[in-house]
């Protein structure tokens, strides 16, 4: 992967984009150029598509257990390359290495999960439903689904799709996010060399002239997106327009509650982490706190003795917490926003605009920001920041502070930070929310569970990976079936049959 020159992954091989249109590929911790990449046109998604048409069959009729076995040797591929996709990672998203590796290892644990897709694909069975038959239920791949997915998670996001889909025996093309597409093309590559055959998984780089052609496409039978809501719902509905099945994870504002009686200290490590991790650029950040009660007062000043703690800087440099944001737009969307905060009103307890990192001065940098008093009339409220910027909102209860986040039109992750487990179990049953932590800052659902939120955050209704992610890549049929003895062979009716 040395070339400045990225190619589209079709049909087991690297091949040269039809489309003359091009992007650039940043690094964000210097602003420089590294790599070129093809923006696909519907040519090349023609032919992504065609290769995944091509080789379905086979792959359809190829057991189940041998799927498996290709997975796990992908898996073992992956962990031997750990590393090395960590480093694509953190080279183009701007991450840290070590955030990289994380995200890295809970990307292996969905191929793992798709590892035992022979369990997975077991249908139910009744016997004597009726007198002398029998049902039964198939759980059969959808045919060729495509995936979009967004440049925070380079490795992870793309494998909470493809892995599940092609261990239900669906071929795959994969649309990474043109702002970091090395670590998919990879991926692709060590997949055939684990053994799966040409044609099943397909990597086209690309932008919405890409996505456009996929969501016409009339052999693509499921989509599956994660990025931004308003694209979401543009892919959610598109793709339904034309006969898709369509999972759109959206956007998040994720609001974690303290109560009163929390451990302050825990729970101001929790938060900065799950604040200023990935500079802020996860879908799960906690971007959001409310402060029930006197919570605020003490959880404030450690807030923001921690968060000035913070060491910015290159990702792959040693020491580092916390690296560049995407891009130079972003980075001044950010900017533009923590003004907007200001002059509205809200109390700047950290100023993270204009900071200068030593030998960086062209990257993209926004250091770690802390609000407090906020209210949600305020932009830095209402609009996703997807930054390094933390907002501290004050309520004075429990049910006030439940009934704020239930208000927010987002509803992918949350958590409360209490002693009690009265406030918890409370918590827990009343929250319009996806995934939802007791304190656990970052509640991402194991890849046995499912990963998903609710609202704005989710168009569509299965979520990605654990079993709603095998149903969303399969299509359940019903058997019923009877062999009836020569005498019991009775005459026609033409009365609806019940079978009791
Ligand atoms: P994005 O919506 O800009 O892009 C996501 C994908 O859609 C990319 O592949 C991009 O090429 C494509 N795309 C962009 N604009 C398009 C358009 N107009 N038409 C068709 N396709 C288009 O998102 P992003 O900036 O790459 O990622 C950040 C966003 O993703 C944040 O909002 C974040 O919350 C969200 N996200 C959500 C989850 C989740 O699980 N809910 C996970 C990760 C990221």
């Amino acid at each position: 992967m040395t070339s400045a020159k990225l190619h589209c992954w079709i049909n087991g091989q690297r091949v040269r984009a039809q489309g003359s249109r091009s992007g650039e590929v940043h690094d964000p911790a210097s602003g420089e150029v590294i790599r070129h990449v093809p923006l696909a046109n519907p040519a090349d998604i023609d032919a992504a598509v065609a290769a995944a048409r091509a080789a379905l069959p086979a792959w359809r009729d190829t057991t189940p257990l041998r799927r498996a076995r290709i997975l796990t040797r992908f898996r073992e591929l992956m962990e031997q390359h750990r590393d090395e996709l960590a480093r694509l990672a953190s080279e183009e998203h701007g991450k840290t290495l070590a955030d990289a590796a994380g995200s890295v290892q809970r990307g292996i644990e969905v191929i793992e999960f798709a590892s035992g897709v022979p369990h997975l694909l077991k249908g139910e069975k009744a016997e004597d439903v009726g007198r002398g038959v029998d049902c039964h239920s198939l759980l059969q791949p959808v045919g060729v689904c495509a995936g979009i997915t967004p440049f925070n998670f380079p490795v992870m996001v793309p494998l909470w799709m493809f892995p599940v889909a092609i261990a239900c025996g669906n071929t795959f093309v994969l649309k990474p996010s043109e702002k970091v597409p090395s670590a998919s093309l990879r991926m692709a590559e060590l997949f055939q060399e684990a053994g799966l055959p040409d044609g099943v998984l397909n990597v086209v780089p690309g932008d919405r002239e890409a996505v456009d052609a996929l969501l016409c496409h009339p052999d693509v039978g499921a989509v599956s997106f994660v990025g931004s809501t308003p694209v979401a719902r543009y892919i959610y509905e598109t793709g339904a327009r034309h006969g898709k099945r369509v999972q759109a994870l959206g956007g998040a504002k994720n609001h974690a509650v303290v109560m009163p009686d929390a451990d302050m200290a825990f729970t101001a490590d929790a938060l900065v982490g799950a604040a200023y991790g990935s500079a802020g650029e996860r879908c799960m950040a906690v971007s959001t706190v409310v402060a029930v009660g006197e919570a605020g007062d003490r959880l404030l000043p450690l807030l923001k003795e921690r968060a000035a703690q913070i060491k910015v800087g290159r990702g792959d440099a040693a020491d580092v917490d916390m690296g560049p944001v995407i891009s130079a737009a972003h980075r001044d969307r950010i900017v533009s926003l923590i003004d907007s905060g200001v002059a509205q009103g809200a109390e700047l307890v950290l100023d993270g605009r204009g900071i200068s990192v030593a030998g960086c001065g062209n990257g993209f940098f926004v250091g770690p920001t802390l609000f407090d008093r906020v209210t949600p009339q305020m932009d830095v409220y209402k609009e996703e920041i997807f930054g390094p910027v933390l907002i501290v909102l004050r309520a004075d209860s429990f049910d006030d502070a439940v009934k704020l986040v239930n208000a927010n039109p987002y509803g992918n992750g949350t958590a409360i930070f209490t002693g009690s487990g009265h406030w918890a179990r409370r918590f827990e049953n009343e929250i319009e929310v996806g995934m939802v932590g007791v304190n656990v800052p970052i509640p991402v659902p194991m890849a046995f569970f499912s990963f998903g939120g609710w609202k704005a955050s989710l168009f569509g209704d299965l979520h990605m990976h654990g079993m709603e992610g095998v149903f969303f890549y399969t299509r359940s049929k019903v058997v019923t079936s009877r062999w009836p003895a020569p005498a019991e062979r009775t005459g026609s009716t033409l009365a609806m049959p019940t079978l009791g």
